[in-house]
């Protein structure tokens, strides 16, 4: 009881922070970016646009149980300011939906975008929209879309249907699909109804001469045509999603080209911020670490290039051989030892094909992690806290070690306060 009466007066208490909620509302989420990533990625490009934010705060990223997230529950706390099951998107731990704060956003009459690079139907962006007890029932997910209303939904891909299914179905519920041509996005003059655009692309490590654009360049314009969508304003949640594959892998040059992308995405919003600084909030986090990478050497620059992306780093292929695998390496300056050498041996087994190619790969990565003084002690998630980075108005109210939910009841009490 006394503890629900405090809860009561924290949440009035927010509220009042809150009453007159910013025009511009700006929800980016680096998958997996755990504060080491971040770390990292600012030492190795010198400087990072979200570590020049004023306001610093932590996030606890367990979930219900306080066990290591997956990004489904965490999803869920960030955009609906509920605990949850891992797996479970947009509803508590009783199983009872919760609206996220970009449905109340749209709810209250602004403008609300959902950007990432992931597939919108993915779990970061689903928790915006979707309820759902499983995050990889893709078709029932991505199915939620178009009920959402928001007038913005873009990512990299879609899982639920392929097209000509999933554009149709879109199309059939009154939506405006862009997923032939990229240009039909780049072109629009303003969003006349929902719109969601979806093209498929794999990682920046991979980036080569593809022509879909990088996420900083969906987020400027999807700016543009936001802020023609309602006088008062609008919120845009943009996911760094993959940054979390490429911290799966362990791949660490990959991780650096995603979050550096990411962190170009913020830039975009900061350079928004800067026109309208009065009427703007950005805020930065993460759902979780992913990896839990440490970095105690220093870093050449040669490190990323080196890299050809998950699938293929270091441009080993099945056709490898430890021998001919450890003469690649020793080519960029970096000579296995013989014990490395046996490690390459006996990752590789009996593995044939592009599970062999992978093994070499990871192989090879984990070699010029150790001389580079880079270790990562997981393949999955870690609970170790997160980043939050704030600036603009009512930042300083982001600046404390919370919980995740916590911080998406926070957002969530700028537009209660309106309804
Ligand atoms: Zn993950």
């Amino acid at each position: 009881m006394i503890r629900k009466f405090w809860m009561l007066v924290l949440l009035f208490a927010a509220i009042q922070l809150f009453a007159e909620p910013p025009k511009y509302v700006f929800y980016l989420i680096g998958d997996g970016m755990g504060k080491n990533h971040v770390d990292f990625a600012e030492k190795f490009f010198g400087g990072l646009q979200m570590k020049t934010f004023p306001v610093k705060g932590s996030l606890v990223t367990a979930s219900i149980l306080r066990t290591t997230t997956d990004s489904a529950a965490a999803g869920t706390a960030l955009a609906c300011g509920v605990k949850t099951q891992n797996g479970v998107l947009g509803m508590d731990a009783d199983g009872k939906k919760v609206d996220s704060v970009a449905v109340l956003a749209k709810k209250n009459g602004f403008g609300v975008g959902i950007l990432g690079t992931e597939s919108p139907d993915h779990a970061t962006p689903a928790s915006f929209y979707a309820h759902a007890a499983k995050r990889s029932d893709y078709k029932e997910i991505m199915e939620q879309i178009p009920g959402s209303n928001f007038d913005l939904v873009m990512g990299y891909g879609m899982r639920g249907a392929k097209d000509p299914a999933a554009s149709e179905f879109f199309r059939k519920a009154g939506m405006n699909v862009i997923s032939k041509e990229e240009s039909d996005f780049f072109n629009l003059k303003k969003l006349e109804k929902p719109t969601v655009v979806y093209f498929s692309f794999g990682y920046e490590a991979d980036r080569g001469s593809s022509k879909v654009r990088p996420l900083s360049a969906y987020v400027a314009k999807s700016i543009e045509l936001l802020e023609k969508v309602s006088p008062k304003g609008f919120f845009m949640m943009v996911e760094g999603a993959k940054i979390d594959h490429n911290a799966h892998a362990n791949d660490g040059p990959g991780m650096l080209l995603e979050l550096i992308e990411f962190d170009r995405a913020i830039g975009k919003a900061l350079e928004f911020y800067k026109k309208h600084p009065k009427d703007t909030l950005i805020v930065v986090t993460a759902d979780h670490n992913t990896g839990g990478i440490v970095v105690t050497g220093n870093v050449p620059k040669s490190y990323v290039n080196v890299s050809g992306g998950i699938a293929r780093a270091y441009g080993l292929t099945e056709n490898d051989t430890p021998e001919s695998a450890a003469k690649k390496l020793a080519e960029k300056g970096i000579t296995p030892t013989a014990v490395e050498k046996d490690a390459m041996v006996h990752s590789i087994g009996k593995l044939t094909g592009s599970k062999k190619a992978e093994a070499l790969n990871r192989a090879a990565r984990r070699i010029i992690d150790t001389r580079y003084g880079i270790t990562w002690p997981t393949g999955g998630h870690t609970n170790e806290d997160v980043y939050v980075f704030a600036i603009g108005k009512g930042a300083e109210n982001f600046g404390i070690r919370q919980e995740n939910s916590e911080l998406g009841q926070k957002l969530k009490a700028l537009y209660e306060e309106g309804k």
